[in-house]
């Protein structure tokens, strides 16, 4: 079993730590053809109007949408999570469009650019430490869509099938349960995929 990271722009060596740390096998992902060697993807936080801008220029979007639609994991944090949003609040153009959510970019507010917290994550027994850098919040969420955690009300973790997304960055802390919470939605889909 092994797990991609999109590795056009942001957060990639800090993913693939904690995915080895969580006791998965990790890759950075930098062409399309990568998809192919890989059973669940991590797209990480950074820029998302720059990883749109790349995703675009090197072909991802449909690859990844073809990934997805195999019931393949795709785990979004940060800017990763608005790639993956099929709305984003505003007159912007969405990227992914692949989980039923409503995005607002940058909704903490200038004073709070950034912080940490300890998060309740449904399925994780004990609090998650997340680290929040000009972060994105989960307005609404789709019929199909679970959500794992709020902060102040505002729902920062959601999951729909095989879609994880975080409004944070676990892979800046110690913290790897979230990785291994996905490592387990990888492991459960190659499993029933055989
Ligand atoms: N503010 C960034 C964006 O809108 C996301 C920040 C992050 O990934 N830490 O793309």
């Amino acid at each position: 079993m092994k797990i991609g990271v999109l590795a056009l722009q942001g957060a990639v060596a800090e993913h693939i730590r904690s995915i080895e740390r969580a006791g998965a096998e990790a890759i950075p992902v930098k062409r399309v053809e990568q998809l192919g060697d890989i059973d669940g993807l991590i797209i990480p936080g950074g820029e998302s109007t720059t990883i749109g801008k790349l995703m675009r220029k090197y072909d991802f979007m449909d690859a990844i949408r073809s990934f997805s639609s195999q019931g393949k994991p795709i785990f979004g944090t940060c800017a990763g999570l608005i790639v993956l949003a099929e709305r984003i609040q505003g007159d912007e153009e969405a990227h992914l469009k692949l989980m039923d959510i409503t995005v607002a970019r940058n909704a903490f507010g200038r004073q709070r650019e950034s912080f940490e917290t300890d998060l309740k994550v449904v399925g994780i027994d004990e609090p998650v430490r997340a680290v929040f850098i000009r972060a994105p919040l989960i307005l609404e969420v789709g019929e199909g869509v679970e959500v794992l955690s709020t902060y102040n009300d505002e729902i920062v973790t959601a999951r729909q099938g095989h879609l994880l997304a975080a409004s944070y960055h676990p892979e800046l802390t110690d913290d790897y349960r979230l990785h291994a919470y996905f490592i387990e939605m990888v492991r459960e889909q190659a499993d029933r995929q055989g």
